[in-house]
């Protein structure tokens, strides 16, 4: 198949970039959009980018939009968005409100991923719906403020639902996706190395992070500093403040280096 592909608006921060709300529609059409067409491609597929990342005003950017779709022939165009304005679940848009571009397949496969699927609508008034050549589907994955969609889409990732989209448009994903080691995954043993290293990176942030400091003569201070600093503070040497001592390690050693080379003796 040729098919077109759309991640909904312009980037984010841009005029015209989309809904915001738990999720920022702008990105999460590319988190999406972005890994679907690399599988298809990997399925043999021809993929169209019809993404326009920057445009001065939205008619243009529907415009462009049209005419990447417009300059090939395809087999269907796919304009993928996230909805907002205080709904739940996916829906889709084809010119007639009728099964077409795989709307069907698609919301069928989000419900089973846990969407509410609110069905395919009449979208003959949506610029790219009405102006692509192309059988047409503008799909808008879930809401970006009803925080239910929101969560399960975090669970699901922008590569889950791209996925999930694949197999609805191609019947399957590339073989790869089951297979571990293809997919650069560490065997057990590598993990359990990794896993070492993380959790000696993890000790030494920990101390660094949180220094042990010594404020008095106690328990805690250890054995080989006490005499040093018990000297130093009946002499009045150490007097720290209201808080103690606010000895580091580092200066423990350095009081008893030099109170073995005599220094506080002289
Ligand atoms: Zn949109």
């Amino acid at each position: 198949m040729i098919i077109g592909i759309n991640c909904g608006h312009t980037v984010k921060g841009t005029v015209g970039s989309g809904a915001v709300g738990y999720l920022n529609e702008s990105d999460e059409t590319r988190a999406v959009g972005y890994p679907l067409m690399k599988k298809l491609r990997e399925l043999g597929h021809t993929v169209i980018d019809c993404t326009d990342d920057r445009s001065a005003t939205v008619s243009e950017n529907l415009r462009k939009i049209c005419e990447l779709a417009n300059r090939q022939w395809l087999d269907m165009f796919l304009s993928i968005h996230f909805n907002s304005g205080g709904g739940k679940g996916c829906e889709a848009y084809t010119y007639d409100g009728t099964d077409k571009a795989c709307a069907g397949k698609m919301l069928t496969a989000l419900k089973n991923a846990g969407f509410t699927d609110r069905g395919i609508k009449d979208g003959s008034r949506l610029y790219v719906v009405r102006n692509t050549k192309a059988p047409a589907c503008l799909l808008e994955v879930c809401f970006v403020d009803s925080i239910t969609d929101s969560e399960l889409y975090r669970r699901l990732g922008g590569d889950g639902v791209a996925d999930i989209l694949c197999r609805a448009i191609a019947g399957r994903v590339p073989e790869y996706e089951g297979d571990s080691n293809e997919k650069g995954e560490l065997d057990m043993s590598q993990y359990e190395e990794l896993k070492g290293m993380i959790e000696g990176i993890d000790r030494k942030l920990e101390k660094l992070e949180n220094p042990m400091i010594y404020n008095y003569i106690d328990d805690n201070m250890p054995e080989w500093a006490r005499a040093t600093v018990e000297k130093l503070s009946s002499r009045g040497v150490l007097l720290g403040d209201g808080d103690g001592l606010k000895l580091s390690e580092d200066m423990l050693r350095m009081l008893v280096i030099c109170d073995r080379a005599g220094v506080f003796d002289k």
